[in-house]
Parts: C-alpha cells; structure tokens; sequence
C-alpha cells in the first residue's frame, strides 16, 4: 500500500485516481470534441432559458425582499422616529442614521417628536434579508418588489431619505408581501404605532 492511500480524507470525498491508459479515440479527442459540438446543437432546439432583460422580466415570488421603501402615515408625516433599532437588527451593518428634534412647525412633516435627518442604506451591503423591517416598530421601513438597480458607482449604491422615503401622491404599496394577521395587525387601532 503506499503512503498517499494511507492518507484519509477529512471530508470522505476522496477519489483514488486511476492510471487506466487512454485508448485510441481518447488520445485524438475528436469524439470528445464532436460529442461537446453536439451538446451545444441541441441546445439550439430547446426552449430558452434566457429571457431579454429589462424589456422582459421573469415573474417574482410573492415575498421576494427589494429595496427597502420609508413609509409615510396617512397624513402624509414620515413615520420613522430614529430609534435605530432598524440598524441594530441589521446584520450587515447596512443602515445609518443621524436623528434630529422635530419643531413645532414641521409637526406635518415627521410623526413622531424624533425623526431621521439623515436616513442611509448601503445597498451593497445590504443581504436583503428583511430583519430591519421586523425590527421597526413604527411600520416605518419595508422591503419592496423593487430591484435596486445596477450602477457604474459604488457611492451610488448609499441610497438615501431621497430615494428611500415614499413620494407623497405616489404611496407604495407593501400589502402584498404581508400575510392576513400582519395585515390584520397593521389595521388594528388598539396597537399604538398604528394610531
Ligand atoms: S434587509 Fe437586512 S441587510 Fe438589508 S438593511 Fe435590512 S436588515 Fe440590513
Ligand atoms: S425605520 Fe423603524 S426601526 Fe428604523 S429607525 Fe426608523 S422607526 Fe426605528
């Protein structure tokens, strides 16, 4: 027996490697290279599997997680209140945040009496994962069905309150992605970050 088959493999996957000689036809590779021209001409028979991205775009799951969307309140005031338990959750460390005092006159703008100056997510680090929006206890942040975008920049990937926050006449819808109960508990006015 020599050494190297006295070795054990850590992950059992080893393969003796064999010594066979090759024959005749495995020596030229010409079948081998006519049998790989094959494979490639029966593709040319078989449905496509590729689509033409963007004007084409494949169906996505229901609770597929996009870009993350800041919502506002009926009245139209941001509802985050910079707790910053959003970036606390986070697990790749994705969000940051500056929190600022809301004065008396922007009473119609910001929800609650602390809100987000600076809002950020880095989008390159960010898994998608949802964990911000479980975290947030003002219904504040959600991911969407959105895809964020391709860029030549990665400082264009810090996406900020600009594109973050929902345009005031223009709301994001988020009820697809929640199951009946959340729903059922987002609508239930005893629950106090839904009043
Ligand atoms: S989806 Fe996950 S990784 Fe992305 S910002 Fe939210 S918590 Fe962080
Ligand atoms: S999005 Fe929600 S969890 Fe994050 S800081 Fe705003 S209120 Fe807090």
């Amino acid at each position: 027996m020599s050494e190297n088959q006295n070795i054990g493999s850590l992950s059992g996957h080893s393969k003796v490697v064999s010594n066979k000689k090759m024959t005749f036809a495995e020596r030229i590779y010409l079948p081998a290279i006519f049998g790989g021209f094959a494979i490639t001409l029966s593709h040319f028979f078989k449905k496509k599997v590729t689509v033409q991205y963007p004007e084409v775009k494949r169906p996505f799951s229901e609770i597929y997680r996009g870009k993350h969307v800041l919502k506002r309140d009926d009245e139209g005031r941001e509802r985050c209140t910079a707790c910053g338990l959003c970036a606390l959750a986070c697990p790749a460390e994705a969000i940051t945040m500056i929190a600022a005092e809301r004065k008396e006159d922007e009473m119609h703008l910001y929800r609650e009496e602390k809100y987000a100056a600076v809002y950020e997510i880095d989008m390159l680090r960010c898994i998608f994962c949802g964990l911000c929006e479980e975290a947030c206890p003002k219904e504040a942040i959600f991911l969407t069905q959105e895809i964020v975008p391709s860029n030549f920049h990665r400082n264009d990937f810090i996406y900020g309150k600009e594109l973050l926050v929902e345009p005031v006449d223009k709301r994001v819808d988020i009820s697809k992605r929640q199951t009946p109960e959340v729903l059922k508990f987002k609508l239930d006015k005893n629950q106090s970050h839904n009043t």
